[in-house]
């Protein structure tokens, strides 16, 4: 009997275990990609380049004389049918921990059970399952050092080659076609501007690693928050549909460790990050909605609010924060500095709940994350586990100086702020909804509140909370 792979997030052949024993078992294989209601609820531009990393991944199945089916749906509803349809006994898929996607497997798992189908997960998402890490008292970690500390020399297989081919079932089952859910209908913005800087599937996710190894990650430990220049891997837009392995980068980094070349061990660290933020979702999955510390319950953030209007338009006045946010709209993604930058002003200078930024970049970024996202708006706002303190305000206009010396990463991305604006300036007016009126030729706006004022608003609301 035939067995059905359940794909998610983990869109490739190369170092996929679910895969790699599936193909194993010698049986016929039906892929399946499912558009269930929890991946329909994914934010716009994450769900927009999920479409391109399925597309792409089709080709790929096809190119090893299979298929990837189509189906839209309850993810029970849907696997239950698709095995009564083809005789299928067996459903496997690669594990998730995010919190409701958890749940949602569980039942599938039993629902699937009841029907007298084997469901079996594999792993593959991360290095190390989030349970296998633990403390010596037998807990979770709550802090990165330790963590790190703890997975660096701990062995991890070597990623495992693509099957030289899929077995195709007798008959192939009904698939829906991918331009009928409309995916890219679901962006909030000019998809075409976007779609200039995104690198979909395996080989580009493969060559993005090989250029990176090739030249910049000897400049990754001391130019990995410069925002002007291009030192960082962005594999994390692959790694969020699973086009690479954190195996495959992670073995890449030791290689790179064993040569003695500068900055691959900064760059393993920064994959442990990834990890870590993936151990404390597991953990306590309130992480990604709640205060992590509930002190900061009492803490008078603002809801939504006209200034963190002008924060999501790139509009706020404020030049290193506005570059960031337009970088992030042209892009899909933001410089790791400049997400730390951007946070901070929102949650600091702006008083604004961390959850408003969180929300509008589940919503923008091609490589959000619930997990990172999640970790990363709470260290900004200084409310989660091993956090940066909330008194620590960056000052943008300090931190451009130090990342930014030149001011090219600002004039790269605010036309208003350059006499000839290159093209991702300009086309940042490509890709805002019209509704928003903004047009290069205009002034670049004031400051919506000064740096001095912001931050000692912030630092006052801090002290009222200590009270
Ligand atoms: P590189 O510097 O080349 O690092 C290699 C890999 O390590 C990355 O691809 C990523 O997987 C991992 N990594 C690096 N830094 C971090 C970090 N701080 N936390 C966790 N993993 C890290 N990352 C996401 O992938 N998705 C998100 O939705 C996300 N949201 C964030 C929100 C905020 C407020 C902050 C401060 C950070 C967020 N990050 C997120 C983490 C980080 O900014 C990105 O992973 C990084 O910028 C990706 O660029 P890169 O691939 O070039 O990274």
């Amino acid at each position: 009997a035939p067995l059905i792979l359940w794909f998610r997030r983990d869109l490739r052949l190369t170092d996929n275990p679910m895969v790699r024993e599936a193909a194993a078992t010698g049986r016929p294989l039906v892929p399946v990609f499912i558009l269930d209601p929890e991946t329909e609820r994914l934010g716009a531009a994450p769900k927009w380049r999920l479409g391109l990393a399925v597309e792409s991944f089709a080709q790929a199945l096809e190119r090893l004389g299979s298929r990837l089916i189509l189906r839209r749906g309850p993810a029970l509803e849907v696997l239950g049918r698709l095995a009564a349809e083809t005789g299928a006994l067996g459903v496997r898929w690669s594990r998730l921990c995010e919190p409701g996607w958890r749940s949602r497997d569980e039942g599938v798992k039993a629902g699937l059970k009841r029907q007298g189908i084997a469901a079996e997960s594999h792993a593959g998402h991360t290095l190390f399952e989030p349970w296998e890490v633990r403390t010596g008292q037998g807990g979770f970690y709550r802090v990165f050092t330790p963590f790190w500390k703890s997975v660096k020399d701990r062995p991890v297989p070597a990623p495992l080659a693509a099957p030289a081919g899929l077995r195709a079932p007798t008959v192939w089952p009904r698939s829906d076609r991918l331009a009928d859910w409309g995916l890219a209908r679901a962006m909030n913005r000019g998809a075409a501007v976007v779609a200039r800087h995104v690198a979909v599937g395996e080989a580009a996710a493969a060559e993005r690693l090989a250029r990176f190894l090739d030249d910049p990650m000897d400049r990754y430990a001391a130019g990995r928050d410069r925002t002007d220049q291009a030192v960082t891997s962005r594999l994390s837009e692959n790694l969020t549909y699973g086009e690479i392995s954190a195996r495959t980068i992670w073995h890449a980094g030791l290689r790179a460790r064993a040569e003695g070349r500068a900055g691959a061990e900064k760059f393993l660290q920064e994959l442990v990050w990834r990890e870590f933020a993936w151990h404390l979702l597991y953990h306590t999955p309130e992480i990604a909605s709640r205060n992590w510390r509930g002190e900061w319950d009492a803490f008078p953030w603002r809801a939504d609010n006209a200034e963190a209007e002008r924060w999501r338009r790139g509009m706020t006045g404020e030049p290193f924060v506005d570059a960031a946010m337009r970088e992030l709209f042209v892009t899909g993604t933001m410089h790791n500095r400049a997400r730390l930058i951007a946070g901070s002003y929102l949650t600091k200078h702006l008083l604004t709940d961390w959850r408003v930024g969180q929300a509008w970049f589940e919503d923008c970024l091609i490589d959000w994350d619930p997990a990172s996202n999640a970790l990363g708006w709470q260290w900004v706002a200084g409310s989660g586990p091993d956090a940066s303190p909330y008194f620590r305000v960056f000052n943008p206009a300090t931190q451009a100086e130090k990342f930014d010396p030149d001011g090219a990463y600002r004039r790269r991305f605010i036309a208003e702020l350059s006499p000839d604006p290159g093209p991702e300036a300009l086309s940042f007016f490509e890709a805002v909804p019209r509704s928003w009126g903004l047009a290069p030729d205009q002034c670049y706006p004031r400051p919506v509140v000064g740096l001095a004022e912001g931050r000692a608003r912030a630092l006052a609301a801090y002290g009222r909370r200590d009270d």
